[in-house]
């Protein structure tokens, strides 16, 4: 193995992608998602966990990042994070501008980075 050659998790570790926003990293697919009981208006929070299809690195980076469908600070939720991107037509899941797959918008990780106000 080469020693200079920098894996992907060494690269989000060294530019400490837990607290920092990465920016313009490609949105994955934001496909209609399981829709928890008052997902659209609000309330329950859309089961939007499924990792089905997506690589073993971009579920390597969802994990590293602990994204969770259910936040414990109604603050730090994804709807209210600038990475996030909103759910399309009808469907119960968004995306995020830092991994591939579905996010809910009552979801976090440890990327969250709060709108402006
Ligand atoms: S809080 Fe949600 S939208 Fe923000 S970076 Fe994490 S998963 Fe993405």
């Amino acid at each position: 193995m080469n020693p200079n050659h920098l894996s992907r998790r060494n690269f989000l570790t060294r530019i400490g992608v837990g607290g920092v926003a990465l920016g313009t990293i490609a949105v994955g697919a934001t496909a209609a998602c399981s829709k928890g009981a008052g997902a659209a208006e609000g309330g329950a929070t859309a089961k939007c966990d499924d990792t089905t299809g997506l690589d073993d690195a971009a579920k390597a980076l969802r994990t590293s990042l602990k994204y969770s469908d259910a936040a414990p600070d109604p603050t730090k939720v994804c709807e209210k994070c600038l990475q996030f991107v909103a759910p399309e037509g009808e469907a119960a899941c968004g995306g995020c501008k830092l991994f591939k797959g579905t996010v809910s918008p009552k979801g976090t990780c440890a990327g969250f980075a709060a709108k402006p106000a």
